[in-house]
Parts: structure tokens; C-alpha cells; sequence
């Protein structure tokens, strides 16, 4: 048998905040209470959160996850998902006489407005974030003429505007914050009148998320994100503990990807989750860490969060005209959505 040096004694760090944000913790509620309502199957546009445990427990208590609302029999219900969608999706449903709840979060919606309002005011609008992913193709979507996507600082030097007077930025709402500021510092190089948004548009999930990251980065041998690949805040994350000093990161879905090499010579393991992780999972690595080393866990708590949003309003009408009870706002889930497994 060969002989590793891994921890008896070996402490986590856990982050806090980690974990579902008020969009996600709404988005998810919406289709439990869609399900609730209606009855299976609820239509869901793509993913409602980027979270695979997520998805897979919803689509097992009945939601359908399709790419595109031409996938949605003609006038059935279908839900928008929490990175929103462009007015052309809406008038796709609309076509198809779909009815729609918007589970869209409402910071990302706060975005939205800001395109249509510079666009209207005929800005060049730079938005900062990654091509691709549906948060920025449903902004982008909103004023496709007048918004340009930069996805890092050197995609700066390709920007064409037609005034430099009249140029704002406004970003995706889970980027990370330093990269972010990289990228508008070269912009306002660029374009030393550039206007920035009304408020923050990294929304406050992400930066605490990110912080907290940073706080314990330096303290830690090996950082573990649970988070899926296509869920932007949780990349960030790794890289943005890889920036601030940890040696080594790592993003899993879920403990069994976790790899007990990743661990051989650490002695503290830092631990924290993206904004569409229930705690379960999390829960799942910690004991998966304590049965090889790592019992002692300790909660690194650099804010406290209470925001909640309110349930869509077509949604909460019908909810009340079924006597159905709409709890929120509540005290966010500890685990993901409801399940029996
Ligand atoms: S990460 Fe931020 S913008 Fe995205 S759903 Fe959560 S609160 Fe909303």
C-alpha cells in the first residue's frame, strides 16, 4: 500500500456567503410553485439556473427544459429563466401563444433597463461580459444596434464607437469584480468620457461571493468551488481564489467528482459554492473532506445577506386565487429544491 501524506487533522474554511443568491432562491421557487399550480410538465427556456443538481431534481418533479420556445406546444405555460431573455424571445412566446412566467432575477432586469434607456438616448453601449453566455445575449438583445459585447481588457482595442463623447458601460451581473475594472480602466483609457452605470451591475451575490473567496484564499492549500461548469460565478470563483493566493482550485458539481490526490500534503482545505448551489452539496463535500482528514470545519463569515425578491406577479395572483399559499418573502432554503432523494 503506498504511504500519502494526507491530513488526520486538517481543518475547511467555509465561506460565507456561499451559495443560492435571493435570484436563484426565486427563480427555483417559481417553478416549484409553477408545478404546484399547474401540474406537470411546466416548460422551463433553457436551464433556470446553471446548476445540474438543480435542473435534474426539478425535471424529476416535472419541468421540461427546452433550448427554444419552439419547443413549447402551442399555449402552454413556460417559465424564463433567471439570466432573463431578449424581447425577441418574448415575442416568440408570444407567437405561440405561450403563457410566460419571468423568472427572470431582478437585478439582471435592472440591466435590461439600463440598455433600453442609453440606447434611447442613442449611447454606444459597451457591454462587458462573455459572449454566449444567455444573460448577455438577453441584454445584448435589447438594443442590439447600439451594444457592443468585450469580453476582456484586450478585446478593448476593437471597440469602434461613432462619438467617444457619448459611450457607457453596463456588464454582466456575475463577472468578476477586479477583471471587470481592468476592462473599464482600458475602456475609459480609450474613452476618457465614458459614462458608468447608474449602479453596480456586478450584482451584490457575486461580490460577496467573492470577497469571502478572497478573505480565506491566503489562509487555505487548496480551494474546492461547488458549482457547474456553465455557471459563470462559480469559474470565477476559482480563478478568483487562484488570483488572491490559494495554490490550488478546484470547481466540482458534487463531492464524488472530488479527487483525494487534489488533498496529499494540504493541511486546510478553504470550501464554497456559486450563487445556484444548494447547501446540500456542499454539505456532501464536507463530509466527504471529514472522512479523509479534514474534520474540523470552520465558517469564515465576511457579510450577512437578507435580501429575497417577490415572487413574479402573474404568478402570485394566481397562486392567491387558488387559496395557495405564497410564503416569500422567506428565509432562504438551506437545501436545493424540494426532493425526495
Ligand atoms: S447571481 Fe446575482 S444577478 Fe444572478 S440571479 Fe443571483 S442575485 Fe440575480
Amino acid at each position: 500500500m503506498t504511504e500519502t501524506s494526507a491530513a488526520t487533522d486538517g481543518t475547511i474554511l467555509l465561506a460565507a456567503p456561499r451559495g443560492y443568491c435571493a435570484g436563484v432562491d426565486r427563480a427555483v421557487d417559481v417553478v416549484e410553485k409553477a408545478l404546484d399550480l399547474y401540474g406537470p410538465p411546466v416548460y422551463v427556456r433553457k436551464e433556470i439556473v446553471h446548476n445540474k443538481y438543480v435542473v435534474e431534481s426539478l425535471s424529476r418533479r416535472g419541468a421540461i427544459f427546452v433550448n427554444e420556445t419552439d419547443e413549447v406546444p402551442e399555449g402552454a405555460r413556460v417559465v424564463f429563466s433567471a439570466h432573463g431573455v431578449s424581447p425577441q424571445v418574448r415575442e416568440a412566446a408570444d407567437a405561440r401563444n405561450l403563457l410566460s412566467i419571468d423568472a427572470t432575477c431582478p437585478l439582471v432586469t435592472k440591466v435590461h433597463r439600463e440598455a433600453v434607456r442609453f440606447a434611447k438616448e442613442d449611447y454606444d453601449i459597451i457591454l462587458v461580459g462573455h459572449e454566449g453566455h444567455e444573460e448577455v445575449e438577453g441584454t445584448y438583445g435589447e438594443a442590439p444596434s447600439h451594444i457592443q459585447v468585450v469580453g476582456s481588457p484586450d478585446e478593448v482595442d476593437n471597440v469602434v464607437v461613432r462619438d467617444p463623447e457619448r459611450v457607457v458601460w453596463i456588464s454582466q451581473t456575475t463577472l468578476s469584480v477586479d477583471e471587470t475594472k481592468m476592462t473599464v480602466d482600458r475602456l475609459r483609457e480609450r474613452f476618457p468620457a465614458l459614462i458608468d452605470p447608474p449602479s453596480d451591475d456586478i450584482c451584490y451575490a457575486t461580490q460577496n461571493r467573492q470577497v469571502a473567496v478572497k478573505h480565506i484564499a491566503p489562509q487555505v492549500d487548496v480551494m474546492v468551488v461547488v458549482g457547474s461548469a456553465n455557471s459563470s460565478n462559480s469559474v470565477r470563483l476559482v480563478e478568483v481564489a487562484l488570483e488572491a493566493g490559494t495554490p490550488s482550485a478546484y470547481r466540482v458539481d458534487m463531492a464524488s467528482e472530488l479527487d483525494p490526490a487534489w488533498f496529499e500534503g494540504a493541511r486546510t482545505v478553504g470550501l464554497t459554492s456559486g450563487a445556484s448551489v444548494p447547501e446540500i452539496l456542499v454539505k456532501d463535500v464536507i463530509e466527504w473532506l471529514g472522512e479523509r482528514g479534514f474534520p474540523t470545519v470552520e465558517e469564515v463569515r465576511t457579510e450577512t445577506e437578507t435580501i429575497t425578491f417577490a415572487l413574479p406577479r402573474n404568478l402570485r395572483s394566481e397562486l392567491s386565487a387558488q387559496g395557495m399559499e405564497d410564503a416569500r418573502p422567506h428565509a432562504r432554503r438551506k437545501s436545493g429544491p424540494n426532493h425526495t432523494s
